[in-house]
């Protein structure tokens, strides 16, 4: 038995909640393994689980995407051996940690081309760039997509991805200087939606028509903006609160808007089949290893000081991904 430095909360709060405790790390059980981190993920759902939005069962350790070496492997696992890289996003939250020893399923060996560093800024984020673009609803070359927030973490992988694939990205986001950002990624155009009226410029960039398809993760401030952005029959995914839950809606506004089709999608649903998860983590490290998409951490925090990382990203003071070193 070893002890690891980790960061839990023990009610749900602002970033004040967070304590370093020394945790008790035993070895894995049959379909578990145990890993040492190199380097943390820091995401919005973990401030969505901090604050209580997502409820959990407290103490817990938060955090839900790292990467690192492989230390033991239990019973049954196959795919992962002592000494490996590997990187993930992956339930249960508990990745604020040095090392800790969890299920293999939503492991992934990380190939020798991609560091610990983008292994960690890049599983949650990545993948669910993945799905949105391949697995929710049919995007083909040439299609237009509205991604709001796309000079954040998972935005400026979304930018990349849609460049590589031949669509049209209009993203949004909070500063002129996002903006610049966005585009030097591979938005097509980038709106400031903090000073524009962003409705009407997307629309004014589809010639009237409206985009084919909506990724938006700001939730209440967006919503209604995003589907008027959309074109009849268009697909609205709301994947994200970063502003607040969406308030509840009458379906008739579907038909309204123009007989429009909506999900609410988790990474986790997509992620929860093995085979599907590793397949979905060999798809997003392909775009890495060939280099249309970079990893951009434009933030590093010390474990230690993970409050003060909560602190940035809720004010909206980061861009591209941001680590917690170890
Ligand atoms: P980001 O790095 O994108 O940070 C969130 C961004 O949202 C901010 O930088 C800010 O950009 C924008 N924003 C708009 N309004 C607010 C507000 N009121 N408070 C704070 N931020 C605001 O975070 P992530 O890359 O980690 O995640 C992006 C979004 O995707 C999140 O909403 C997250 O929950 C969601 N997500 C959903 C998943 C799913 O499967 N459902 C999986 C992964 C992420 P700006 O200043 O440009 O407006």
């Amino acid at each position: 038995m070893t002890t690891a430095k980790t960061a839990i909360i023990e009610a749900h709060g602002g970033p004040e909640q967070f304590r370093i405790v020394d945790q008790q790390i035993g070895e894995p059980g049959p379909g578990e393994i145990r890993i040492r981190h190199k380097a943390i993920g820091l995401n919005f759902i973990d401030v969505y689980q901090r604050a209580g939005l997502y409820p959990m069962t407290l103490p817990h350790a938060l955090g839900m995407e790292a990467a690192g070496i492989i230390e033991a492997v239990g019973d049954g696992v196959t795919h992962l051996k002592v000494g490996d890289r590997a990187a993930y996003a992956a339930t249960p939250p508990g990745a604020y940690t040095e090392a800790r020893v969890m299920p293999a399923t939503q492991v992934c060996p990380l190939p020798d081309a991609i560091s610990f560093d983008e292994g960690a800024a890049m599983m949650l984020k990545g993948l669910t760039t993945q799905y949105l673009f391949r697995r929710t609803t049919p995007i083909a070359k040439g299609d237009t997509v509205l991604f709001h927030a796309a000079a954040g973490g998972v935005g400026l992988i979304a930018c990349q991805w849609a460049k590589s694939e031949g669509i049209t990205l209009i993203g949004t986001a909070g500063t002129d200087e996002k903006c610049q950002l966005a585009l030097d990624h591979g938005a097509t155009h980038c709106i400031n939606y903090r000073t524009e009226d962003w409705v009407a410029r997307v629309k004014e960039l589809t010639g009237g028509k409206g985009v084919d398809v909506v990724m938006d993760a700001v939730g209440a401030d967006t919503f209604e903006g995003s589907l008027d952005s959309l074109r009849p029959l268009g697909f609205m995914i709301s994947f994200g609160n970063a502003s607040g839950p969406v308030p509840p809606f009458s379906v008739g506004l579907l038909a309204q808007k123009g007989s429009l089709k909506i999900t609410r999608p988790t990474l986790f649903t997509h992620i929860a089949d093995h085979a599907t998860c590793q397949k979905m983590a060999r798809d997003l490290f392909e775009k890495v290893e060939v280099g249309t998409v970079k990893l951009r951490i434009d933030q590093r925090f010390p474990l230690a000081d993970v409050a003060e990382a909560h602190r940035a990203l809720e004010a909206r003071k980061t861009t591209g991904s941001t680590i917690l070193t170890l």
